[in-house]
């Protein structure tokens, strides 16, 4: 049977999160928490004789992005009206960008199975958002509080291969948005939102088959399960002789199907003409040259000086870059506690906090442990003040209440013991509960040993330094070893 490859390109849609409007002064607000209609004027509800002013804040923030892409920024770019009715779309029309777009020509890397591959931006261009439809059983709600939000569309070239790479690409655009600090990026809340196109061909062959588009994709597990409907469905139809009709289709989350969508026209049908009502898009260049030398580090640049030189673990540096959060609140503690070694921050919060805020669910924007409150606990365990393991319950602790890590130390009595005769105390007597251990160590039994330390760590209930424990036993086993007669 014939193998046949996938060919992917995404259509990507973010709103820009500026404070007001891409052509009026409404606010941004996203739609799950601002009361509907509720930021709309005549402007971004198309009343007839009202003008459009194009945000520069808006501008801005697309050419932080594009610039981020690696495009070419384009010194004039055109305004177009995309022609259609539809009811989230009072005006008839919507503006966006069509023969010149902002920006084309871009590539952003990509990691799958640690291998490296670059994906090419065909294009990165503004738009204006459309109203937003709920669809209930007898009719249907507008909220035209979305209509006129900055869009921006990022489309990439059929550049990806599988479902793996689509993951990693959407989660690298996202990253990429919440870095430059231009979108939430948030999938939930419809704030990015994808589209992608699929074709197939047989393996080894030199041109595109027929490509489908799925529109509305609102997951990254809905777009999984969709593209990989898609392949299979189009491998299928060409293994049988049969042939993709080039169409655009919805998903069907209930069926787990792709269905034929009836709607908005063919491009050719869309009518782009240039917008009369705004002049051509001019940018300086020395603009764009301030912007690119303020744009932030992003997560793959961080996640390299992580490793290179704060000599983080490659998988602790994944982790606290996955998310911009992550990294300002590692950074912060850095900042905080320049004296205390990056590895071992690091290594707290990738671990331990990183667990605690993935059982409780909550985000580390959240998290009650100031930046000040966890470099005094790591600084405590650095100095030998506590324990590793006392450590964790104090910062499992710090995380439910809020209190500081001494006070926590002091309240339950967890500061190591720092008296040796104490600890050889407990040494003694564990040697003296357990003579038929003790008696199989001495005859050669090496692993009793850790046996043995384990014992007396709990009688000190976790408060002894290990080091200083595992010499202390040593000590005492050599000393009984003498006493005893040869065998
Ligand atoms: P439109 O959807 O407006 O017609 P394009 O023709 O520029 O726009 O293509 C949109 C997307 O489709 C791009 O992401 C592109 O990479 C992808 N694409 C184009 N041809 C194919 C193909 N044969 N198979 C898969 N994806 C494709
Ligand atoms: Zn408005
Ligand atoms: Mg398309």
């Amino acid at each position: 049977m014939t193998e046949f490859e996938p060919i992917i390109g995404l259509e990507v849609h973010a709103e820009l999160q500026t404070r007001s409007k891409m052509f009026c002064g409404c606010a941004v607000v996203d739609s799950v928490s601002a009361t509907a209609n509720t930021r709309v004027c005549e402007i971004c509800t198309g009343m007839p004789g009202t003008l459009p002013v194009i945000n520069r804040r808006a501008v801005e923030f697309a050419i932080r992005v594009a610039l981020a892409l690696h495009c070419e920024i384009a010194e004039t770019s055109i305004f177009a009206r995309k022609n259609y009715f539809y009811p989230d779309l009072p005006k008839g029309f919507q503006i966006s960008q069509y023969e010149l777009p902002l920006a084309v020509n871009g590539w952003m890397m990509i990691t799958t199975n640690g291998e490296e591959k670059r994906i090419a931006i065909r294009r990165v261009h503004l738009e204006e958002d459309t109203g937003k439809l709920t669809h209930r059983q007898t009719n249907s709600l507008i909220d035209y509080n979305r209509s006129g939000v900055p869009l921006l569309e990022i489309v990439s070239e059929p550049d990806l291969r599988s479902i793996d790479e689509v993951r990693a690409y959407a989660i690298a655009l996202r990253s990429l948005l919440r870095f430059l600090e231009v979108s939430s990026a948030d999938m939930e809340k419809g704030v990015i939102r994808f589209e992608a196109n699929i074709s197939v061909r047989p393996q080894g062959a030199e041109i595109l088959g027929t490509r489908t588009e799925i529109k509305n994709l609102n997951s990254l597990r809905a777009m999984a399960q969709a593209i990989s409907y898609e392949i299979d469905r189009q491998s299928r139809l060409l293994a049988n002789g049969q042939e993709v009709r080039q169409e655009t289709l919805g998903w069907d989350e209930g069926l787990k199907v792709t269905v034929p969508q009836r709607g908005k026209e063919e491009a050719h049908d869309y009518r782009y003409f240039p917008e009369p009502d705004l002049p051509p898009l001019h940018l300086e260049r020395s603009w764009i040259e301030e912007i690119r030398a303020k744009l932030p580090e992003l997560a793959r640049a961080k996640r390299q000086r992580y490793v290179d030189e704060l000599k983080l673990n490659p998988y602790t540096a994944d982790v606290l870059t996955n998310e911009k959060d992550i990294a300002d609140y590692f950074e912060a503690t850095v900042a905080a506690a320049p004296d205390l070694p990056a590895q071992q921050i690091g290594h707290w919060i990738g671990g331990p906090l990183f667990s605690l805020l993935n059982d409780a669910g909550i985000k580390i924007r959240e998290t009650l442990i100031s930046v000040e409150q966890l470099s005094e606990l790591i600084g405590l365990v650095e100095l030998g003040k506590i324990s590793n393991s006392s450590a964790k319950a104090v910062l499992t602790e710090m995380f439910a209440s809020g209190a500081g890590a001494s006070q926590i130390i002091e309240a339950q009595g967890l500061e190591i013991l720092a008296d040796s005769a104490i600890i050889d105390g407990h040494i003694e007597k564990v040697l003296v509960e357990f003579p038929d251990q003790v008696q199989q160590y001495l005859l050669g039994k090496e692993p009793i040993f850790e046996w043995l330390f384990g014992q007396v760590m709990r009688a000190t209930s976790g408060r002894s330094d290990p080091q200083r424990l595992r010499q202390a036993l040593a000590r005492q086993l050599r000393a009984l070893d003498k006493r005893q007669p040869p065998a």
